[in-house]
């Protein structure tokens, strides 16, 4: 058996924890990386891995790409992530979700949870009835910014969107630009939703097709498989779904200029931005382009627990912030020939000081 701390994801984690509650049937992994700049703060993740050694490495590398993230977005949070190891049936129960929001109370604070991949707002509106150390819970009213990330997830990722089209394309509208989405759930449906609004072209795709083809139905796009999308022609290739899409044989694929899109950890591995920038195809790093979440539940959680509302517009002033931020990455990548993931990475650990 492998050490967790020889994974090469293993990169000086503050903390690892293996949560296990046989009463409920729980397993998860709790990984802070980095509190730098304040509490390790990220989603829990929900999913089955047919090999469970997968789970330690998406909970190293997506807490890592937290601390990244929130200090790319200047929130006072450092890195954290959970990962929820679920059955092949995908079961999760109230215990479940209890033992699970026991386990981060008990950490007292160094790690606050949120929503990922098959976690509802439901379920964290449970989790926060046995720790205080929860945000994105169900909030009521148009201006009162938190609850469900995906939809500001969504809009900071149009922004980068345009942003791209603006830098790699030299155009201001979206007006028959033609961007290519896979995963058609909170944030890829959202982003399809705003692209549409500005007359982009959309093609879509979701392993769930019927999904993907509703969507396109609703708002005049294509949808084809799940296993086409990486190679449909487009202006963007936008990946909404999971990450590490982006290696040699998926690169290979891309009939792209930009890869803008919100999933977590596209690169493969690092090398894979390199190879990206060597193709001619402009990338948005993924944490600074899909913070748009984490601003929101950030924002929400430091609002209450000042014992404030949260105001929608600060969220969305802060994610207006975003573009900015790429512009600044790629106009670095183009002055010294450094791909855009490795110029971000280098801006984030100078601010998480490693
Ligand atoms: P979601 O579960 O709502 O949607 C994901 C969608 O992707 C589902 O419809 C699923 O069927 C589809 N999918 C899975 N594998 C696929 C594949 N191989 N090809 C095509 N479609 C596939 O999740 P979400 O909240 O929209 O998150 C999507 C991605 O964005 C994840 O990588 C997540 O970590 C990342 N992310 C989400 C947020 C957020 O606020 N929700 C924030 C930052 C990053």
């Amino acid at each position: 058996m492998t050490a967790f701390w020889t994974e090469p994801d293993y990169d000086d984690h503050e903390l690892v924890e293996l949560v296990r509650d046989p009463k409920s049937g729980l397993t998860a992994i709790i990984a802070v990386h980095s509190s730098h700049l304040g509490p390790g703060a990220g989603g829990t993740r929900f999913w089955h891995y047919a090999e469970p050694e997968r789970a330690m490495r998406d909970a190293l590398r997506l807490s890592r790409g937290m601390s990244y993230k929130n200090a790319m977005a200047g929130l006072p949070m450092g890195g954290g992530k959970a990962v929820i190891l679920a059955d092949e049936k995908g079961t999760k129960t109230p215990e479940m979700l209890t033992a699970f929001a026991d386990a981060v109370e008990a950490l007292g604070g160094r790690y606050v949870t949120a929503e990922d991949v098959g976690i509802s707002e439901a379920d964290m509106a449970r989790v926060a009835e046995r720790t205080q150390y929860v945000s994105g819970l169900p909030v009521e009213g148009e201006d009162a910014a938190g609850g469900d990330p995906g939809p500001f997830t969504a809009m900071g990722i149009y922004h980068g969107i345009k942003a791209a089209v603006r830098h790699k394309l030299g155009k201001d509208s979206l007006e028959g630009v033609h961007v290519a989405i896979q995963g058609t759930g909170s944030v890829g449906g959202g982003v399809a939703r705003l692209l549409a609004k500005d007359g982009a072209k959309l093609t879509l795709a979701d392993i769930d097709a019927a999904r993907a083809e509703a969507l396109a139905r609703e708002l005049g796009g294509d949808a084809v498989a799940s296993d086409a999308i990486m190679g449909v022609s487009c202006d963007v290739f936008s990946p909404n779904a999971l990450g590490a899409i982006l290696d040699d044989e998926g690169i290979a694929r891309l009939d792209c200029k930009i890869v803008a899109g919100g999933a977590n950890n596209q690169l493969a591995r690092a090398a894979h931005g390199p190879v990206l920038a060597q193709r001619g195809i402009l990338y948005a790093p993924d944490y600074v382009i899909n913070a748009g979440g984490i601003i929101s539940v950030t924002l929400e959680y430091l609002a209450r627990t000042d014992g404030q509302p949260c105001d929608v517009n600060d969220v969305r002033e802060r994610i207006a912030l975003i573009p900015d931020r790429l512009e600044t990455i790629w106009q670095e990548s183009d002055r010294t020939g450094q791909s855009p993931d490795q110029v971000a990475d280098r801006m984030a650990q100078d601010l998480i000081g490693r």
